[in-house]
């Protein structure tokens, strides 16, 4: 699915280079399921921005379905992201002013569908994560964890191969969070491969593989000492 070889990425703040990925090799196969666990400020968000092909590697090759990335154009990335990668985040970044349903039909929106075809397929999305009897609700109208149960139908509504998610349980509750991991792995079960960010050791966990990432260097495993 993915193959990361030396990647580094470098931030240039006030004349000083801060090094956020320090050469990182990294593989994951169709189906799997893996977390990456690491402290704040460890390169995680940065790691993740580029598995999903948000941000480009300053140096280093990345692959996506066989394809490298590094040289791809905005657009290019942008097409690429829409057909294959989803995405969760912590703050789970719904609209406000739209119904979970709205919510969940906008990449479908991005993807010029038509209103019938973006509608079966919101409904199927929203069902998924067990939300079906919340399709008219606003986010102000649900509680953190519905919120962000609206935000991974959002996210699999195109049918992503692969579903990155950065702290997904970061602002939950224990119980919301323990019902957004369950649909995680139901999905994987699916067969979507999901990468899973944590700064939590107990939901890092919950994942079949575990990396860990400190000062922007990836390691297979758990964190040792
Ligand atoms: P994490 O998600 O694990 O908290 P990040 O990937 O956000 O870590 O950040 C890794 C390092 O890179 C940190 O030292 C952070 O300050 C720095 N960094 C992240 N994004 C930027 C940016 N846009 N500009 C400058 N430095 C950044
Ligand atoms: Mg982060």
């Amino acid at each position: 699915m993915l193959r990361m070889c030396g990647v580094t990425r470098t931030y240039s703040v006030g004349g000083e280079t801060v090094r956020a990925l320090d050469g990182v090799d990294l593989s994951v196969g169709a189906g799997e399921y893996v977390a990456i666990e690491g402290a704040s400020g460890s390169g995680k968000t940065t790691l993740m921005n580029i598995m999903g092909c948000l941000d480009r590697p300053t140096s280093g090759s990345y692959r996506f379905e066989g394809r490298e990335v590094t040289g791809l154009t905005p657009g290019e990335l942008a097409s690429l992201r829409g057909q294959s990668i989803g995405f969760v985040f912590q703050q789970f970044n719904l609209l406000s002013r739209f119904t979970a349903l709205e919510n969940v039909e906008m990449p479908l929106v991005l993807r010029g569908e038509s209103s019938r075809v973006r509608r079966a397929a919101a409904l199927e999305a929203l069902r998924r994560v067990g939300l079906e009897n919340r399709v008219s609700h606003r986010p102000g109208e649900l509680s953190g964890g519905q919120q962000q149960r609206v935000a991974i139908a959002r996210a699999i509504v195109a049918e992503p191969a692969l579903l990155l998610a950065d702290e997904p349980t970061g602002n939950l509750d224990a119980r919301s969070g323990a019902d957004v991991l369950r649909i995680l792995e139901k999905l994987v079960d699916s067969g979507v491969t999901v990468v899973l960010i944590t700064h939590d050791r107990a939901v890092a966990r919950r994942a079949l593989r575990r990396l860990f990432i400190a000062n922007g260097r990836l390691e297979e495993g758990e964190e040792r000492g």
